[in-house]
């Protein structure tokens, strides 16, 4: 029988390496919750309708990526229904607010989220079809200041504090504006005209988009082409001065915070509901092309788009694949072995007899917040040191002799001592030791 594998572009997640995920998601929510974000879980799928009008016909997601499949009616109460795995979340947080009236509330509605999103884009490093995504929206009526770029500047800010207490280095945020609703037209008819004398002498993927999304062509990384696209018009020559001011009001913002920028002309991203300010957060190190860690922007029409009231909002995701694999080609080998041997103690029972007595050891020393690992009486005493020495600290020994005199022996791997320690002391002990020898991994993680 052939053995089955993981789908092409889904990958499972095993340890240390998940320790590294929890840790940027306990920053995450930790980072979040300092600025009044409250989480949100929205379902997995959707009605493909969304998508379609949410993200855009005309974007690569939509027209080519999504997983879609027509649920079929399994009751005469129901219809069938085209449905699709969420590519992206924010349509969704967005139908839910709709769905739920918060806009009722007259209140800005922060909120995050963190999960899976799926997409048949081609796998490459850093690029899989079930990635996940660690995100935020701010939304709300025009009256909570929710179009306010105050709220641009501040979740920028946000995402730099992240980045830092995570630790990411090297991060570079590139801004842009794309316009109100009513630059953006102005925009692509000058765009399109002057790409018409140009069209044949750029690449095939441009050639279809100057005709589908011209504002595409601009993303565009055919080395080829770039001489060629940077002729072209400039959106801020397109922006109305209303556009203009909200977007040199986020840098004036950023600047107040000592927040570094670039504003990058070109930036102009994959979905079609963003408007004014769009971003996009860069890390240099060992990510190749796939070098985007975090997107996004405001989206001012998008409940409009889906049926709901006017909205405006900014939002951002973070690739959390990208994050990790950043965060992981930044730690050294000695600091990655270490995220291995996080356990305090070993205890060795030695003897099968001992096994029962050295379970109710682990446990107190467990609710002592020690992290334990429980050998077996079974294992020869060479086998106990060999295994206590792969995953603790320290290990401890628990014979007949430690089990009738309370007094137990421990040996500390890092500096080879042994000594005698009485039960009443062991767990302060172990703690001490392990202090002495944190791991340079947890320590990364324990000062970020
Ligand atoms: P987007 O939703 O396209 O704006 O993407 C936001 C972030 O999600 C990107 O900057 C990436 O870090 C991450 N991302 C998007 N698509 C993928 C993918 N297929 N695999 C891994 N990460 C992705």
């Amino acid at each position: 029988m052939t053995t089955l594998k993981a789908v092409r572009g889904t990958r499972d997640l095993l340890p240390p390496e998940t320790k590294l995920w929890s840790h940027i998601e306990t920053t995450a929510r930790e980072v979040f919750a300092r600025y009044g974000f409250g989480e949100i879980r929205t379902p997995i799928f959707e009605d493909t309708q969304l998508f379609a009008r949410g993200v855009g016909e005309e974007t690569d997601i939509v027209s080519k990526e999504m997983y879609t499949w027509e649920d079929r009616a399994r009751a005469q109460s129901e219809k069938a229904q085209s449905l699709t795995l969420r590519p992206e979340n924010t349509a969704g947080v967005v139908r839910a607010y709709i769905e739920h009236g918060l806009g009722d509330t007259g209140l800005l509605q922060k909120l995050f989220y963190i999960g899976p999103q799926f997409r048949r884009e081609r796998p490459q490093k850093g690029r899989y079809r079930q990635f996940f995504q660690i995100g935020a929206e701010v939304i709300g009526p025009s009256s909570s200041g929710s179009e306010s770029p105050l709220r641009d500047a501040e979740v920028l800010e946000m995402l730099a504090s992240l980045l830092d207490a995570l630790p990411i280095k090297g991060w570079k945020l590139l801004i842009n504006s794309v316009g109100s609703k009513q630059d953006r037209p102005r925009y692509i008819e000058t765009l399109s005209a002057a790409l018409k004398p140009v069209v044949g002498r750029v690449c095939e993927d441009c050639q279809r988009r100057a005709a589908t999304n011209p504002l595409r062509v601009l993303d565009c990384k055919v080395p080829e082409d770039q001489p060629i696209i940077e002729t072209l018009p400039k959106i801020w020559d397109s922006l109305d001065a209303d556009s203009r001011a909200h977007f040199e009001q986020v840098c004036r913002a950023l600047d107040a915070c000592r927040v570094p920028y670039e504003h990058n002309h070109r930036l102009v991203r994959g979905l079609d509901y963003y408007t004014r300010t769009t971003f996009e957060f860069q890390h240099a190190i060992g990510l190749g092309a796939q070098n985007a860690l975090i997107g996004g922007g405001r989206y001012d029409g998008l409940s409009e788009l889906i049926g709901g009231p006017k909205a405006p909002g900014i939002g951002f995701a973070i690739g959390q694949d990208r994050l990790a694999l950043a965060m992981g080609l930044q730690l050294s080998e000695e600091k990655w072995s270490s995220f291995e041997k996080d356990i305090d103690a070993y205890i060795a029972p030695l003897g099968e007899a001992l096994n029962a007595q050295a379970l109710a050891l682990a446990r107190e020393l467990r609710r002592e917040r020690l992290r334990v690992e429980l050998g077996d009486g079974s294992f020869k005493l060479k086998k106990s040191f060999e295994t206590g020495n792969k995953l603790a600290r320290a290990i401890v020994l628990f014979g007949e002799d430690e089990a009738a005199s309370g007094i137990l022996t421990v040996k500390d791997f890092s500096s080879g001592e042994q000594q005698k320690v009485p039960r009443a002391s062991l767990a302060e002990h172990l703690r001490q030791l392990s202090d002495k020898s944190a791991a340079p991994g947890n320590q990364l993680l324990a000062t970020s």
